[in-house]
């Protein structure tokens, strides 16, 4: 009789954990089980129990307060700065993959994101030029800039103002547009497409849009809009970079003249560093803690992080000279000023708002990190793709095609692969700020998954290329974007950090359904409000985590066969979302194990909370994979690409909760952990060789499955310049694959026998194995061919020339000159 109680009281708990049953349910369910044991003692503990848990005076008087009460000793103490970029943002798709049960059908019922006719009609004409004008060697190696009617055609056809409304005579695009325009310029001139990035992401334009006052909207926003201010942004300091919070730039209150009258103002102190545009910039946004230490404003004497715009011409201001980032010969350099006297309405939002700026930054941060480097990482991967594809069907070793070399192949699989996961992704996160979201963790995931992709696919890609990635020159395409992958890794918020302090770390705190009201309620409410608002939290917080738990282990011994899926997923793709639902469940169980056994400590375990934020990522990639398929209407000749990168996705977060588990510093508790998570062992493996083969066809065979996944990059028909004749050589090479074909099928049968001097096609139209027509596409082709393997030289004295110019500080000159244009 005690094994059928037994077994009815663990069922019970794994219907009611499943269901997510409310309290109460748990409790009358439970009640019946214990009344029908008809043990009198057993049933009087039992009622004692669900009177404390049921009735919340009780419960709080008995467990919740006493719990809050010690919560609020170990919670750390946070800082205003850290407050306001946890508070900063919104939370979107993360939080469904947080809550261990993601809401398909929600998800894919929100419409595909499209560009407007007038967007569409930007990229077809401005930005198709703008493409035309750039020359990548001209630029990177013999102006080290953009060329001055390249920076006139950018500002005249309002590139700097996209995001500025069109009152304000800006372009006003949607993010996608925004998105869009960074990817193609970055196809084709990492130089143009920065140019045009930092004035639409995080600077004086979008802090103006949100907080500026409205005579400093009205006089700046149509300047920036039309190129006749160019703007920068200043924060980093030498002292303070990823901690950029602490910067010792400060200003002071005080009252100086100003244009002959006495004014209440500030005398700002700074050294800034690493400033893009800073050399050619009219209009300094600057960073700077400001004190009041005579309470001139108040009666605070530390106002705390203050943005202002200050014009570049105003005396003390020192900038101009440049910096080279790994030859990306964008404009960037530092910019300097010692007590310089500026009046309070310099302050982004005027007075007010001074002391106000780590919570500005923060507030913008997400929509700028959602665009900008995704975006032109996934434009750099688009370039690759469709290069890297052509240069291994047309460069041959061996008598193949390098790209049909199963080792090249499996590189050029990959990187095909992850094409359509980061175009994917770039997309799907767009949309969400273009739904109104300031996607504060997923713009994190976005920028570091992005740019870390970019960065292996450019690696496959210069492996591929073999000695012509290496050496320089305008026949060269590649070898730039090897050299600056490191900034796209550096800038806003470096690598190493994102990952492993601001995915998990700030997502646990934002994206997770009760760790922020539990937080509040220690910290921020008082009495009765704290103890029900805690209460609440902690109760629901309880049943999440025991109902994560039961699901994971649920899912993992079924092979997620009940995990929730879409309403009408695709039979290809069903088991994909199933084995995400599974995913999350487990993840969230992991989650929040993690944190009840490491508390605080968890946010100095990077190596721990860096790997919970893999799996979260791996997560929100494949929901963007998977949504893309169903978007497009599930085209099957996708399918290989997306199997292979969902599959690589699935692996590496099994990978990552191993590691996690492995590491777990409470070792029992890891074991539970992997009964409950793995019961049945680690169940995802690699993608297959047979993928990756399709994977890799896709990159090297012209056609719609080709142009789908290169979309929206800027593809030169211009056979004089190298990325133009390499596109032609594909095409050209494979209209000649039957000629090739007849002409090896000759020579086998010695029907024609090759001749030194002479080449064999030739030989083959003489002996009428192939017509004069095919003779004269054969030749084009190896016209073209030979092009493309084709690399450049220079004279002996061509790297000391380039000493010689910098010593002599040309290169300072070159800021004034871009100014002027
Ligand atoms: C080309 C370029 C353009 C830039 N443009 C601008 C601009 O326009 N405006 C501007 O204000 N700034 C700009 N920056 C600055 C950029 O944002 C910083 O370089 C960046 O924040 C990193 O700072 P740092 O280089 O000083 O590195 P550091 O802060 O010294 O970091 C070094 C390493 O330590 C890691 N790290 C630091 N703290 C942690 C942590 N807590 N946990 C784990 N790892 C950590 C970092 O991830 C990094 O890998 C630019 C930089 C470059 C190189």
């Amino acid at each position: 009789m005690i094994t059928y109680y037994i077994a009815g009281a663990i069922s019970l708990f794994f219907a009611c954990a499943y269901l997510r049953l409310p309290l109460w349910a748990w409790t009358i369910a439970f009640g019946v089980l214990v009344v029908s044991t008809q043990n009198v003692p057993f049933i009087a503990v039992f009622a004692v129990l669900a009177l404390i848990l049921n009735v919340p005076l009780i419960r709080r008087a008995l467990i919740s307060n006493r719990i809050l009460a010690v919560y609020r000793r170990i919670l750390p103490d946070m800082s205003q700065t850290e407050k306001e970029a946890i508070d900063a943002g919104t939370v979107w798709w993360d939080a469904d993959l947080f809550s261990g049960k993601p809401d398909w059908d929600k998800l894919l019922a929100v419409k595909e994101p499209k560009l407007t006719a007038e967007e569409q009609a930007f990229l077809d004409g401005p930005v198709e030029e703008l493409c035309r004008m750039c020359d990548d060697w001209e630029i990177t190696h013999e102006r080290q800039d953009l060329p001055a009617h390249v920076w006139q055609f950018i500002k005249d056809k309002g590139f700097l103002g996209m995001i500025i409304p069109k009152k304000y005579g800006g372009l006003g695009f949607s993010a996608l547009a925004h998105s869009a325009v960074v990817m193609k310029l970055s196809t084709r001139s990492a130089a143009a497409a920065i140019t045009v990035m930092v004035p639409n992401s995080l600077g004086p334009g979008e802090l103006l849009l949100h907080y500026g006052t409205e005579a400093q909207k009205d006089h700046y926003l149509p300047r920036l809009a039309k190129g006749h201010e160019i703007p920068c942004f200043a924060l980093t300091n030498p002292e303070a970079g990823s901690d950029a919070a602490s910067i010792p730039d400060y200003g002071v209150v005080c009252k100086g003249t100003w244009q002959g009258k006495e004014t209440l103002g500030m005398r700002v102190t700074w050294d800034k560093r690493y400033i893009t545009l800073g050399p050619v910039a009219t209009l300094l946004g600057l960073a700077f803690r400001l004190y009041d230490p005579e309470k001139l404003l108040g009666s605070q004497t530390d106002l705390g992080i203050t943005c202002a715009l200050v014009p570049t011409n105003t005396p003390g201001v020192n900038i101009g000279r440049r910096h080279l980032p790994l030859n990306a010969v964008f404009q960037n350099g530092p910019n300097s000023g010692k007590d310089v006297f500026m009046p309070l309405d310099w302050i982004i939002g005027g007075p007010e708002y001074a002391g106000k700026g780590w919570m500005m930054l923060m507030g913008c941060l997400a929509a700028g990190r959602a665009i900008s480097l995704p975006t032109s990482s996934v434009g750099g991967v688009k370039a690759l793709t469709r290069f890297t594809g052509a240069y291994a069907r047309v460069r041959s070793q061996f008598r193949t095609p390098i790209g049909k070399l199963e080792g090249v192949e499996e590189a050029l699989g990959r990187i095909a692969a992850h094409c359509y996961m980061m175009d994917a992704t770039r997309v799907m996160t767009a949309g969400a700020v273009d739904l109104g979201e300031k996607p504060a963790v997923l713009s994190a995931i976005a920028k570091y998954h992005m740019t870390e992709r970019a960065r292996a696919c450019v690696n496959d890609a210069m492996d591929i290329h073999g000695g012509k990635g290496i050496c320089l020159g305008p026949s060269n395409w590649i070898g730039r974007g090897y050299q600056m992958t490191p900034i796209a890794i550096t800038v806003e918020g470096a690598n190493i950090l994102t990952r492993t302090l601001i995915i998990f770390g700030q997502g646990a705190i934002r994206a997770h359904p009760y760790v922020l009201r539990e937080m509040r309620a220690a910290k921020e409410m008082q009495g009765a409000e704290a103890a029900r608002e805690f209460d609440d939290a902690l109760m629901s917080h309880i049943g999440h985590v025991v109902s994560n738990g039961v699901r994971a282990f649920v899912y993992g011994v079924t092979h997620a066969s009940f995990a929730p899926v879409p309403r009408n997923s695709s039979k290809e793709t069903r088991h994909y979302f199933r084995h995400i639902s599974r995913l999350s469940a487990a993840f969230a169980f992991l989650a929040d194990m993690s944190m009840l056994a490491m508390g605080g400590a968890l946010k100095r375990k990077e190596k721990i909370s860096g790997r919970l934020g893999d799996v979260l990522s791996m997560m929100y990639l494949v929901s963007a994979t998977l949504k893309r398929y169903e978007d497009q209407g599930r085209l099957r000749e996708d399918l290989p690409l997306v199997r292979w990168s969902v599959r690589d996705a699935l692996y590496h977060a099994q990978q990552a909760i191993d590691q996690i588990l492995s590491n777990f510093p409470v070792k029992a508790l890891a074991t539970l952990l992997r009964w409950t998570v793995f019961p049945l062992g680690t169940p995802w493996r690699p993608p297959l060789d047979s993928r990756n083969h399709e994977c890799a066809r896709i990159a090297l065979e012209p056609g719609a499955a080709r142009d789908r996944l290169t979309a929206g990059m800027f593809i030169s028909r211009n056979e004089s310049e190298a990325t133009g004749q390499l596109e032609a050589a594909l095409l050209a090479t494979v209209a000649c694959q039957p000629i090739e074909k007849k002409l090896r099928e000759a020579v086998k049968a010695g029907v024609i026998v090759p001749r030194s001097g002479i080449d064999t096609a030739t030989v083959a139209r003489d002996n009428n194995v192939i017509t004069t027509d095919e003779l004269q596409l054969w030749q084009r082709k190896e016209a073209l061919r030979k092009n493309v393997i084709k690399v450049d030289d220079f004279p002996q004295d061509f790297g000391r020339a380039e000493i010689v110019r910098s010593s002599q500080d040309e290169l300072r000159e070159k800021p004034v000159s871009a100014r002027a244009a």
